[in-house]
């Protein structure tokens, strides 16, 4: 199937490891253009060197904090200069940190907000106009499968991300008149280094070992594995692509068949 993303300029933020870097790797493997970001340089420079070789296409690193306005406005800048348009983005970052209710401060709360919430916000407010010029234009957020199903001790993830899914929604009816399609990932239990040490710390918390934990992580999933990075890849890719025109406002799990709701 050609994905017709050739020629295309895709932002995928927080790329320099996991999901991110996966999803970038796609796009360009798929011929799109691709700036990434992430908040050091060395391991971004790192990744994006390994995608250009791997794939032949044009990478562009960026640093930039996904919780800092200035970053952002500077990521998209330097896109726009490097590529000209701005086609697709993805919005990702690292989650917010493990905790209960009654540990986290006023200083954990406002900055889950500022990174989960408005860095989606923000980077969307950024790039929307360079798409308005193009004509067309895919938003595709990565949040968690928490939404659906509320994670235990990850009561900043749960909140913000549920926020991310209602203003994605009423973002897809604003922007459809535009073209502009918004659609939100929600990823289960997949196999990157956030995973990884959330699952050291849940051993830490039970005092078990750390593969019996993941051992019982892995048996609650229908499919009785973690996913991969590049399956979640899969999915972005396809919904930052041309032919998947007419899917809006969705919010759609990958998650090995996890999650036991119905809707
Ligand atoms: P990861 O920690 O492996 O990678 C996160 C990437 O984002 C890295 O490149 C990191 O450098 C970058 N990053 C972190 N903070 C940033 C910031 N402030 N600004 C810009 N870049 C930043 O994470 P992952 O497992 O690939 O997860 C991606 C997202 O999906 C996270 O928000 C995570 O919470 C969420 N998620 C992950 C899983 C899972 O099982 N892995 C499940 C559900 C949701």
């Amino acid at each position: 199937m050609d994905l017709g993303l050739t020629g295309k300029v895709a932002l995928v933020a927080g790329a320099s490891q996991g999901m991110g870097r996966a999803i970038a790797e796609g796009f360009a493997r798929e011929g799109a253009k691709v700036s990434m970001c992430a908040r050091g340089s060395e391991a971004l420079e790192t990744a994006a060197e390994e995608i250009r070789k791997s794939t032949g296409g044009e990478v562009l690193a960026t640093p930039a904090d996904m919780s800092s306005y200035d970053d952002i406005r500077n990521y998209v800048d330097r896109s726009v200069e490097a590529f000209g348009r701005v086609d697709v983005i993805v919005n990702n970052a690292g989650g917010p940190p493990f905790g209960t209710f009654d540990a986290l401060s006023e200083d954990d709360w406002m900055a889950a907000y500022n990174l989960s919430l408005m860095g989606t916000v923000r980077l969307t407010r950024e790039a929307v106009p360079h798409m308005k010029k193009v004509g067309a234009g895919r938003i595709i957020n990565i949040t968690s499968y928490g939404v659906k199903e509320p994670i235990a001790g990850l009561i900043l993830s749960n909140t913000f991300r549920t926020g991310v899914v209602g203003w994605a929604r009423t973002l897809s009816r604003e922007l459809g008149p535009d073209n502009i399609l918004v659609n939100t990932v929600l990823p289960g239990r997949i196999d990157t280094d956030r995973h990884h040490s959330l699952n050291v710390a849940r051993a830490k918390r039970m005092n078990l070992p750390l593969e019996q934990v993941q051992q019982q992580s892995r048996e609650e999933i229908p499919v009785k594995r973690f996913g991969q990075s590049e399956e979640v890849a899969n999915l972005v890719v396809f919904l930052g692509s041309d032919r998947a025109s007419y899917i809006t406002g969705t919010a759609i799990l990958i998650d090995g068949g996890l999650v036991r709701t119905l809707m």
